[in-house]
């Protein structure tokens, strides 16, 4: 299983914004869409960082409610672990479990294409562990 199969399943839409955007409008969207994450773009679509709900509660708590009027700039993290659609699902683990952090934007040729969030690699995890435990009773039944 790799990330094209992935997102073959969930779709490619990505929730986006751009880093002027205010911490309000950010928590907002988080809101409506029910997502954890928000990848922030440039004028050119390219990665600028990423904003998740961990960096919105750390801004509270450090700057008080004051934050959510600054830009979210101020707050994302800039130095974006990415991945591709060729990664594998093992791969993605390592790279959640190593950095503690569970999305990861999917960039092909310098384009967003995608994201894959932690809860996407666990459900396909126990598909694919599941299917591992199916195929071993049907080995065992037929010997
Ligand atoms: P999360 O677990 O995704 O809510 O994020 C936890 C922390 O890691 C936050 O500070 C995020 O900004 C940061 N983060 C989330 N995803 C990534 C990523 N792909 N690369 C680098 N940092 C990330």
């Amino acid at each position: 299983m790799n990330v094209a199969a992935i997102l073959k399943g969930k779709g490619r839409a990505v929730a986006t914004a751009r880093p002027e955007t205010l911490l309000q409008a950010i928590v907002e969207k988080l809101t409506a869409k029910r997502i954890g994450a928000i990848v922030i773009v440039g004028a050119n679509g390219a990665v600028g960082g990423i904003i998740s709900e961990r960096d919105i509660i750390r801004a509270v708590a450090e700057r008080g409610a004051a934050s959510l009027q600054q830009p979210v700039s101020e707050f994302m993290t800039r130095q974006v672990v990415i991945c591709s659609e060729a990664d594998t699902l093992d791969q993605l683990m390592a790279t959640m479990t190593a950095g503690r952090f569970r999305h990861i934007p999917v960039v092909e040729d310098g384009a967003l294409v995608g994201i894959v969030s932690i809860g996407d690699v666990v459900k396909h995890h126990i598909a694919e562990v599941e299917m591992e435990a199916s195929a071993l009773r049907t080995y065992l039944l037929a010997g």
